[in-house]
């Protein structure tokens, strides 16, 4: 069964997708906008669902009130994208065919499960509906492991502790994210989640989650009953992937313009591997506000406008109560020096010289100036 006439189809309702969505609608007014989503729910805010939702101190994420698609004339589809058909312009979901005049793919990560015995004993966390069942699990628990100190199990782990449930963090890293952010960086990360009340257990792998307990491999059981796996994600580029349209390292590739190599076809958000006017390459992001900027790159390029990515990535997070803020490339650096302040830290990160990142607690003017660096290719203190 057909569905209409030609529309500008948005697969996936995150960030990515809803920024499309309306990115696009304030070009043109007239063009139907559908966006096809897989998640039942309204469009919603995912990093609360680690933080304040987890903490039972909000329940307000949605992205827009709910009047406000169809005000703006943007038909919100639950349905599961099945394929692609980029010759014949349209895509199929759930038995029906959706004609476009273009196609944004904006479909976002999935989280990878432990790969261990047990491993679907743990939760994971993407959905507002796994935020759900997390927090309606953690309710009267005596204690919690969390696998995996990347920023989503940090900031888990500090508000299931800050609810005052006993947490283990478990990683593999000594410090969390050694390898990412560097040694000093790392200790700075693991003071965050200690003083927000989790205990961190670096240098260890998970070997089984057995019923009511995490088994690592250095021998140690730890006890629990709830555990939650934030052991990376997958960008779901499987739709692009069978169409035959241009993938590196699972990622979909694209031009600033987010355009694919299929014609009329976008990606945007964590699923795509966008070229960087200023970086002068590709760069993976996995951060909600580049999500949100990609898509309205792509919705107004699907509308004519000529606009292309050239903005330095980054992200804010929250630890237990601190914020910590990050700007980079994020694919690299040779040399990393952390500056400690009163009350926070800043961590350089540079490579053949240039400033290639920045990573702030409390020091807002030096997150302000590590963009301005890393957006000229420019050392921290220039020789002099
Ligand atoms: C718990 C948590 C906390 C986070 N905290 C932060 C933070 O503090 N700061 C930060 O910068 N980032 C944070 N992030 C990361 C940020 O949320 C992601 O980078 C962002 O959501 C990516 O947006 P996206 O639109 O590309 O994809 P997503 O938000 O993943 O959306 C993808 C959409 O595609 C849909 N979809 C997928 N496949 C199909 C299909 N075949 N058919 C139909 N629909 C489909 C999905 O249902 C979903 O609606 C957090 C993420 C999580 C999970």
């Amino acid at each position: 069964m057909s569905e209409g006439p030609a529309a500008v189809i948005i697969v996936g309702s995150g960030p990515a997708g809803v920024g499309a969505a309306e990115a696009f609608r304030r070009h043109d007014a007239e063009t139907p906008v559908r966006i096809l989503t897989a998640d039942p729910e309204p469009p919603y805010a995912r990093p609360p669902l680690s933080k304040e939702f987890l903490r039972g101190e909000t329940e307000d994420v949605g992205l827009h009130p709910a009047q406000w698609y169809s005000e703006h004339r943007i038909d919100l589809v639950n349905t599961h994208v099945d394929s692609i058909h980029p010759d014949h312009r349209h895509v199929s979901a759930d038995g029906r065919r959706y004609p476009y005049s273009a196609l944004i793919l904006a479909t976002g990560s999935a989280p990878i499960p432990p790969p261990v015995p047990g491993g679907e004993r743990a939760h994971l966390l993407r959905s507002l509906a796994d935020a759900r069942r997390l927090r309606d699990s953690s309710v009267g628990s005596q204690s919690a492991v969390v696998i995996g100190a990347g920023f989503i199990g940090c900031e888990a782990a500090a508000s299931l502790a800050m609810r005052g449930i006993p947490v283990t963090l478990v990683a593999p890293d000594a410090v969390p994210q050694e390898k990412r952010l560097g040694a000093d960086a790392g200790e700075r990360l693991r003071g965050l989640v200690t003083s927000a009340g989790a205990r961190y257990v670096g240098g260890v792998a998970v070997e089984a989650i057995d019923d009511g307990a995490v088994r690592l491999d250095n021998g140690v059981t730890v006890h629990c009953d709830l555990v939650l796996a934030a052991t990376g994600v997958r960008p779901q580029s499987g739709l692009a992937q069978d169409a035959g349209l241009k993938i590196d390292d699972s990622r979909i590739v694209v031009g600033a313009d987010m355009a694919t190599s299929a014609s009329d076809v976008y990606a945007v958000g964590d699923v795509a591997f966008a070229y960087n006017a200023t970086a002068g390459r590709h760069i993976a992001v996995e951060h909600w506000q580049d999500a949100a900027d990609q898509g309205e790159i792509a919705g107004a390029a699907a509308a004519g406008a000529d606009v292309g990515w050239d903005g330095v990535p980054g992200f804010w997070t929250t630890i237990g109560d601190a914020t910590v803020k990050y700007h980079a490339w994020g694919d690299g650096y040779d040399k990393a020096r952390l500056i400690e302040h009163d009350d926070g830290f800043t961590a350089w990160y540079e490579r053949d010289g240039a400033t290639v990142g920045v990573l702030t607690c409390n020091a807002d003017h030096d997150y302000d100036r590590g963009e301005a660096l890393i957006n000229k290719a420019q050392a921290v203190c220039p020789p002099g």
